[in-house]
């Protein structure tokens, strides 16, 4: 950065704001309340505006390019969904409104259950998980509840197979329950007699990421739910990959019993540093009263047609009760809900359709360049390998590195574990061919660099505002400053550079 510092730019005296004269008695403020080392720059109003427009413009964001991060559907965020949400009537309300007061929103919000349930064939919807993780979590203490509620206390178990998301087993192990791994077999499917030998009166249920990690849809999905319904356990189905689903296929209809959407991922609401996030959950009959709340409902049917029902917050029967203050993440809904509005019917089947015809597209075109271990028909996103056998010493890091110089976001890098080097891409309906083909034509690049100018991957990015950071230690020792930086962290990079030979 060769950008002077924003306390570089300091001069005594200068200043951004000019205070009015002071139209009162004016009065010392007591000595000892004030500080002595606040050592802020002296800058312009100019240089201010500068730098922060700057700083934002080193951010990588869907705004600015391609963003193929599998498994995080980073689609555009339409601005007609942020038209809507600061419309001042719904932005500006406050969440201790009462139900009268705010019957717009309730409205919104009923509308917005009952599509995600018509979308997802399910019974009901509650819209208060904050996250996928959250939706997990309230879905998992859900099927906890209803187990417990019948007597049954004996299900400690919960199966979940090893091509599942890593939030899955962490979900799961967070409300009490042992997590069972399961094998894949060579399709990518689950390995289904490693799961009838684990089907048992000890089994709660199954999380299964549907399609799985490797973008794949379960070949024998329904006798994986049979298998599990069988011994009297429930299924929990990881929502996130909706958009490989959406308008195709329901997944109350194929027999799951609860399932959470990511209304950041699926339905265009921003993540990525521009949340909050989204996880609405869903629920079949069988646990529809163990939602959390609270959800809205007609407390009063409409007294003529051309009426309006009267909306009102209520508490599920035997809900597992709240997860998050108030009623959710409102912004999110106001967004999703313009979305799917903005869609329709059609729209929303065409959603899936591209996505998952961009994906395999791209799998298609890389095939013979890249190894792509599960080489068959994909949903949204597929995983390839990232590296090569004849050439040494370069990983799938390397490449995701220097897609930076070619101005990609990189994909998900060594994830799902169970590929060697794995690269899981996930293009999304909103880029066109002829952004997916100039991002195809860069893999290809690279691909020959490795073998021709091979440290030209090593030591990219080249262009990148930073160069490559040692990953854990900037996430374990962030230093966050906006002064030179200071002579113990200087030292360490020095000798940092002196270890690597550099
Ligand atoms: C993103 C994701 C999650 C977690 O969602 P968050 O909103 O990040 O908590 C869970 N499962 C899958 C498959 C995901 O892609």
């Amino acid at each position: 950065m060769s950008e002077p510092l924003i306390y570089e730019k300091s001069a005594p005296g200068r200043t951004g704001a000019t205070l009015p004269d002071c139209d009162v008695p004016q009065a010392e403020l007591p000595a000892d309340l004030l500080r002595k080392d606040l050592d802020l720059p002296e800058v312009s109003e100019l240089q201010v505006v500068r730098h922060y427009t700057r700083l934002s413009q080193l951010n990588y964001g869907i705004d600015k390019g391609f963003y193929p991060l599998g498994s995080c559907t980073m689609k555009y965020n339409p601005r007609v969904n942020e038209d809507m949400a600061r419309l001042p009537g719904l932005a500006q309300l406050h969440p201790l409104s009462d139900a009268d007061s705010s019957q717009g929103a309730l409205a919104l919000m009923f509308h917005l259950q009952n599509w995600l349930a018509e979308i997802s064939g399910f019974q009901g919807v509650s819209l208060v998980p904050a996250a996928g993780a959250q939706g997990e979590l309230a879905g998992i203490l859900m099927i906890r509840k209803y187990h417990v509620d019948r007597g049954d206390t004996k299900r400690t178990r919960i199966l979940i197979p090893n091509s599942a998301h890593g939030t899955n087993p962490a979900t799961v192990t967070m409300a009490g329950y042992d997590a069972v791994e399961l094998p894949s077999d060579e399709h990518g499917d689950v390995d289904l007699e490693a799961l009838r030998a684990a089907c048992d009166d000890t089994v709660a249920g199954m999380m299964i990421t549907f399609p799985n990690t490797l973008g794949l849809y379960e070949s024998h999905i329904l006798e994986v739910i049979k298998a599990v319904h069988d011994c009297g356990g429930l299924m929990y189905m990881d929502g996130a990959n909706m958009n490989a689903l959406l308008g195709v296929v329901k997944p109350g209809e194929l027999g799951f019993d609860v399932m959470h959407y990511n209304l950041h991922k699926t339905f265009s609401t921003p993540h990525g540093g521009g949340g909050p996030g989204s996880g609405p959950v869903g629920a079949g009959e069988k646990l529809l009263p163990f939602l959390p709340g609270p959800v809205v409902q007609i407390v009063e049917p409409a007294a003529a047609d051309d009426d309006a029902p009267l909306y009102g917050l209520v508490m599920p029967e035997k809900s597992i009760g709240r997860l998050k203050a108030f009623h959710g993440n409102f912004g999110m809904h106001v967004r999703a809900y313009t979305y799917i509005r903005i869609n329709g019917d059609q729209g929303i089947k065409d959603i899936t359709r591209h996505a998952v015809l961009n994906a395999n597209y791209i799998r298609v075109k890389l095939r013979d360049t890249y190894k792509v271990p599960y080489d068959h028909f994909n949903g949204h996103e597929f995983v390839l390998e990232g590296h090569f056998p004849d050439v040494e010493g370069i990983h799938a890091l390397d490449i995701s590195k220097r897609l930076m110089d070619y101005g990609f976001h990189p994909p998900t890098n060594y994830f799902p574990l169970i590929v060697p080097e794995a690269l899981m891409i996930e293009p999304t309906e909103t880029e066109d061919k002829a952004m997916l083909d100039t991002f195809i034509e860069a893999m290809k690049k690279i691909a020959a660099e490795a073998h021709e100018t091979p440290d030209l991957l090593r030591s990219a990015p080249h262009t990148a505002p930073v160069s490559r950071l040692d990953e854990v230690r900037a996430a374990k020792q962030l230093m966050l400053c906006c002064r030179p930086i200071p002579e113990w962290a200087a030292e360490t990079q020095s000798s940092r550079k002196a270890e690597k030979g550099t």
